[in-house]
């Protein structure tokens, strides 16, 4: 395959692959089952595979034929599905949207159909299996790769998982998507854990902390809900950015917060945002949010990349070179999330094709990410762009800041997004901390309108332009 041809070739190779992965699977099973067995439940089968290779999702006709398949049929294709692929591949069944048969849509119609409709997860435990501390027992320190990026953030979390309820409490993590938040989080966890296995812990997501309230009004059981939340010794709460506007859970969240400072038990809270930047969040309690320690975790430089991508190759058995991974580390880099769904590819695409990994060979793999990218500009990269230049916060792009040596880049940064991108008025007001679509609207035609008359920043807008058309 020759480069030349790479940019245009129109298929996704995640879904080639995937598509070849699940047809190998039916034809085996073909070759194993009676010819009628086949036909009758196997052939009608469609299935997609999420385009990080995480799972793969069957479609089945209807309800009946979902609870046959999965008890005859479920472990057999799991089975051929992790030897073909090299890796345990969840399997999930789900009932088909009809339109996802006539195959008229588009993979990620599929994605988002499959999740507002029942589905089924085969092998794994179900939501209602999780710990009841709910944390992720693989989401470790000790896979937490380290760099200039989240240094403070992980000696600060590591000092609270092993000395709780003493320095840096609350201990307020903030930064943008993909970065290892979360992760660090259930690290400060399952370390404490670990080390006293009676501690009370929780990892709940700000989101589900909202529901909790909301049930807890509804069904008058707000006495049960403090019991639960203030016994605790650790609490992560995730993304509290979503409190915004609630005004219920803020209050409730209060509460807990002071009775759990008060008996010395520990929080640690991620945001998109650090505190002073959070919008519709009570004042009182954003102080609360930054009266211990706030660190920021920032996009990973270009050798913590590399090292991510090595580690996490060794970790699913297979080496990836050193050059492998450089040139893979300055092809994808918004987030560490990012860097994982272009690995597994890359690892899908050796295994399946049995070919070593190679700059070539990631080429291929990452030809549709690639090409993309070449064409296509991410909010994200607008944002971290232009605040790198003006030398601002990239959270100042979300943050509710008004002074002009902060809003005026916004404004550009805005600008930029809708010149550049695809992306409508409301999605870009969204990318920026959930703002207004007529706030976007109003700094695209300011800044337009003053790039007539004034060069100087006609000159920056340049810079930036080119800096992101690369
Ligand atoms: P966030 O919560 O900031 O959006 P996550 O914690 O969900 O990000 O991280 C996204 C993915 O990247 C997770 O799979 C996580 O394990 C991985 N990850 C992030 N940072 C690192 C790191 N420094 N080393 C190894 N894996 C990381
Ligand atoms: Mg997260």
């Amino acid at each position: 395959m020759t480069e030349g041809l790479s940019s245009n070739h129109p298929p996704s190779p995640g879904l080639d692959i995937g598509q070849s992965l699940w047809q190998s699977c039916v034809d085996q099973l073909a070759q194993e089952l009676p010819e009628q067995q086949f036909n009758t439940w196997i052939k009608p089968l469609t299935a997609t595979v999420v385009d990080d290779f995480s799972k793969i999702i069957v479609f089945v006709g209807n309800r009946f034929k979902l609870d046959w398949i999965r008890a005859q049929y479920s472990g057999r294709i799991s089975a051929l599905l992790e030897k073909m692929y090299g890796q345990v591949i969840l399997v999930e069944l789900a009932i088909a949207p009809k339109e996802a048969i006539a195959k008229s849509i588009t993979h990620q119609h599929f994605v988002e159909m499959v999740s507002a409709e029942e589905s089924v997860t085969a092998g794994e435990a179900a939501p209602s299996g999780l710990p009841k501390n709910r944390l992720n027992t693989t989401l470790t320190f000790d896979n937490l790769v380290e760099g200039t990026a989240n240094r403070m953030a992980r000696a600060a979390a590591m000092h609270v998982a092993t000395v709780p309820g003493h320095l840096y409490n609350p201990l307020f993590i903030y930064g943008g998507v993909g970065l290892g938040k979360t992760h660090l989080m259930h690290a400060v966890g399952n370390r404490l854990l670990a080390d006293k296995p009676g501690s009370k812990i929780l990892y709940i997501h700000a989101e589900q902390f909202v529901s909790d309230v909301v049930k807890a009004y509804q069904r008058k059981t707000f006495d049960e809900f403090k019991e639960r939340y203030h016994s605790l010794d650790l609490l992560l709460i995730d993304d509290v950015q979503f409190f915004a506007n609630k005004d219920r859970t803020q209050e409730e969240f209060f509460n807990a917060f002071e009775a759990l400072l008060a008996k010395k038990s520990h929080i640690v809270m991620t945001s998109d945002t650090y505190p002073k930047g959070l919008a519709d969040i009570h004042e009182r309690l954003v102080s609360r949010f930054d009266s211990g320690l706030t660190v920021a975790i920032e996009p990973p430089e270009l050798e913590m990349r590399v090292a991510i991508l090595i580690n996490k190759s060794r970790v699913e058995g297979s080496e990836m070179p050193e050059e492998v991974a450089f040139f893979v580390a300055k092809n994808v880099r918004s987030n560490v999330r990012e860097l994982e769904g272009a690995l597994r590819k890359i690892l899908a695409y050796s295994r399946f094709n049995q070919k070593e990994i190679s700059i070539q060979l990631a080429r291929e793999a990452l030809r549709d990410l690639l090409s993309i990218q070449n064409r296509q500009i991410s909010v994200e990269n607008i944002q971290k762009t232009v605040a790198d230049y003006y030398k601002i916060k990239v959270a100042d792009m979300y943050s509710k800041k008004r002074p002009a040596s902060i809003a005026r880049p916004r404004q550009i940064a805005m600008y930029l997004a809708k010149e550049l991108t695809q992306k409508s008025l409301p999605e870009i007001g969204e990318l920026f901390g959930g703002r207004d679509h007529t706030t976007v609207l109003h700094a695209v035609r300011k800044i337009g309108g003053e790039r007539q008359q004034m060069t100087e920043l006609n000159q920056q807008l340049h810079v930036l332009e080119q800096t992101l058309k690369g």
